[in-house]
């Protein structure tokens, strides 16, 4: 008899997602199968459901920020055997699963970066992923997770781990100001991640909520966009110095992605500094005078997801007691388009997950 398992399908140009009984998937030769604990809701989920991300099939299966246990696995070699040997002794097959499945022959891929990847596929974007109880995965994309860190570590695979190499690339020193633009699941992890860096943190967001949620994960200073937000870029300075004692600051890291968001970015950073792009819409952007990135030596930079050995530092600093998943709202599957729609309404202060027995 067929396996079966819930998972929360997408159809094509369905606004909900349906929950089915469907068969679990067969593993190939190099594949574990994964029984999902909890997988993290992201942004990026949302830009698939609305059709900006497109997957190559439906009905799709979303989460690509996935923890659970290994239930099955067929390794191609001894050193995959010896991998999943080596990972039930250690962590009882408790894994997180790293979800850009990379060539390892392209020069990204020897470089380390794969999510950079020029041949890539990822988990619950091209491939089903961890809206389900089950999913697989190849057996080179499992990340131990310490038996000391909880289920809710899914989450740094890619709330943590992108913003880990957004600011590792920047490279903040000590007293650092860093500004970070949107306060959610990248955001909380961010405003941890840059403290660790041991760099000055201002939370900018529009919901006063997210402000009051932002101090508590160790912003040093927090204001509302609303307040801050002007179309004449001296009312922003004068804003600063008024509120905080600050004319710029060093690094912005610009989780939303909007054209009134990279605006702010370039208006607040100091000559010479650095605007972190992380997150994205819709909408097109840079609605910006070259002679301001010009002038005042501006770099924009993109940063996209991390590679799976940035991923491994981020669970070191979990492991470590320095940044907290910062999961503030779980779900069961059968909410799933409960939690949806909260995330959408700027209701999740953090990030949301669907938790599984
Ligand atoms: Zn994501
Ligand atoms: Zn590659």
């Amino acid at each position: 008899m067929e396996r079966v398992m819930k998972a929360a399908l997408l159809y094509e140009g369905a606004k909900e997602l349906i929950i089915r009984e469907i068969e679990v998937s067969k593993l190939n030769s190099g594949e574990a199968l994964i029984k999902v604990k909890a997988t993290g809701i992201c942004h990026s989920d949302l830009n698939i459901i609305d059709g900006v991300i497109k997957p190559p099939r439906y009905p799709h299966i979303l989460g690509h920020e996935i923890a659970g246990i290994v239930e099955d696995f067929r390794p191609i070699n001894i050193e995959e055997k010896r991998f999943v040997d080596a990972l039930f002794q250690e962590t009882e097959g408790r894994v997180i699963v790293y979800f850009y499945i990379a060539c390892g022959q392209c020069f990204y891929c020897l470089r380390g970066e794969d999510n950079l990847c020029l041949n890539f596929r990822r988990i619950g974007f091209e491939e089903w992923g961890g809206y389900a109880e089950y999913v697989k995965t190849p057996i080179k994309n499992l990340i131990p997770l310490p038996k000391t860190l909880n289920f809710n570590a899914a989450i740094l695979v890619d709330a943590g781990a992108t913003v880990y190499r957004a600011l590792r690339k920047a490279k903040p020193l000590p007293g650092t100001i860093i500004a970070i633009i949107g306060v959610g699941g990248l955001g909380g992890m961010a405003i941890q991640i840059a403290k660790t860096f041991g760099a000055s943190v201002i939370a900018i967001d529009i919901i006063d909520e997210k402000l009051i949620y932002a101090k508590k994960l160790g912003a040093d200073y927090t204001l509302n966009f609303k307040e801050i937000y002007h179309e004449d870029v001296h009312e922003i300075r004068k804003f600063m110095k008024k509120t905080l004692d600050i004319s710029y600051v060093d690094i912005v890291i610009d989780t939303v992605g909007s054209s009134s968001t990279i605006n702010l970015g370039v208006n607040i950073v100091k000559r010479g500094g650095r605007v972190m792009l992380l997150g994205y819409g819709k909408e097109k952007l840079l609605n910006i005078s070259p002679i301001k990135i010009i002038y005042d030596e501006i770099v924009i930079e993109g940063s996209r997801a991390a590679s799976k050995w940035e991923v491994y530092e981020v669970i070191q600093l979990a492991k470590k007691n320095l940044i907290v998943p910062n999961v503030t709202n779980e779900y069961k599957l059968e909410d799933v388009n409960v939690a949806i729609n909260d995330l959408r309404t700027g209701k999740i202060l953090g990030r949301a997950i669907i938790k599984f027995d």
